[in-house]
């Protein structure tokens, strides 16, 4: 891990450290371990959005290595909780990209999770490392979508196929495609609506985007990624489950970490939702996002 990374993950874990875990490490850091630790430790994890069944989780696991382990000490437990927590994040396999004439990537999320700002990350990110990826705006339900889309691949300098207003998400990924095909874009990275009429219509035009680029590319998407807005704490688990049920979602972009409090959601969404954090949104410019990384992650909550 580059040590800018591990800085940006640190900073923007600012307000997550200040508000809760380095209470936590005060609470580990002197004190004997009783009854009112327990407690006290499991109020804190409540609020840095942990999650209340994996806040319990932890405890239980801890309470149960206190015991076996013959922990005394809080410090001790401290070492224990971090240990715990690292458990808590295991370490993905590496994304599913390269090693094929096209990626398609598919990126979901509410609207105002910060999925178009961070569509322009990735693509900025890919294209650094000679990539050529070329976006896709099939969020055709909201023309200002279409038009931030526009903004930002300017900005980022690459290319972007877009429908007319109210058009079919699918014909847009399908000329995409076959523009990505013909131009020799390595890469395609598909925006889809954050909102329809219905919940129902939302999940079907998901299942359909998602039809269309298996038919034009073999196993596509490759990688579907979904959006949570950090600051939204526990409501965002309920809004992703409905993005699982409808299609293969692979891993999560948890956007606006430095403006929340809320940093523990990282547990809850790995272990709860059983998806791996793949990168983070650590601020509003083009370079603002970092690939996750656990230890990082863990020594940034600490301090
Ligand atoms: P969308 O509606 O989901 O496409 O959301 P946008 O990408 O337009 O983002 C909504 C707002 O969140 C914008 O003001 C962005 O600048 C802001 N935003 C997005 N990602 C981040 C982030 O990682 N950190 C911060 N601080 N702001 C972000």
């Amino acid at each position: 891990m580059a040590k800018g990374f591990a800085k940006s993950i640190r900073d923007s874990l600012t307000r997550t450290r200040n508000a809760v875990f380095s209470r936590v490490a005060s609470l580990l850091g002197t004190s004997e371990v009783t009854e009112e630790t327990w407690d006290k430790l499991e109020e804190l994890l409540v609020r840095a959005d942990v999650g209340v069944s994996t806040t319990m989780y932890l405890v239980d696991r801890l309470r149960t290595r206190a015991r076996d382990e013959a922990i005394l000490q809080a410090d001790e437990l401290q070492r224990a909780l971090r240990e715990e927590l690292r458990r808590l994040l295991p370490e993905p396999p590496s994304l599913n990209l390269g090693g094929r004439e096209q990626d398609v990537v598919l990126i979901v999320g509410v609207n105002g999770s910060g999925k178009t700002t961070s569509i322009a990350k990735l693509a900025h990110r890919w294209k650094k490392k000679g990539r050529e990826p070329l976006l896709a705006a099939a969020d055709t339900y909201r023309a200002a979508a279409v038009e931030q889309l526009d903004i930002w691949a300017k900005r980022v300098g690459v290319d972007i196929v877009k429908g007319p207003e109210r058009g079919d998400p699918g014909a847009v990924v399908y000329d995409a495609l076959q523009a990505a095909q013909s131009r020799g874009n390595d890469m395609v990275i598909v925006d889809t609506a954050g909102r329809l009429h219905t919940q129902y219509n939302l999940m079907a035009e998901l299942q359909k985007v998602h039809r269309v680029a298996q038919k034009i590319v073999d196993r596509a998407p490759h990688e579907t990624l979904l959006v949570i807005d950090a600051t939204t704490g526990q409501n965002a688990l309920s809004q992703a489950r409905h993005f699982q049920e409808a299609v293969d979602v692979t891993g999560v972009v948890l956007a606006k970490l430095d403006s929340t409090a809320k940093g523990g959601m990282v547990f809850a969404i790995t272990r709860e939702l059983d998806l791996p954090i793949r990168f983070v949104g650590t601020g509003e410019t083009l370079d603002d996002l970092a690939p996750f990384d656990r230890d990082a992650f863990i020594d940034g909550l600490f301090g």
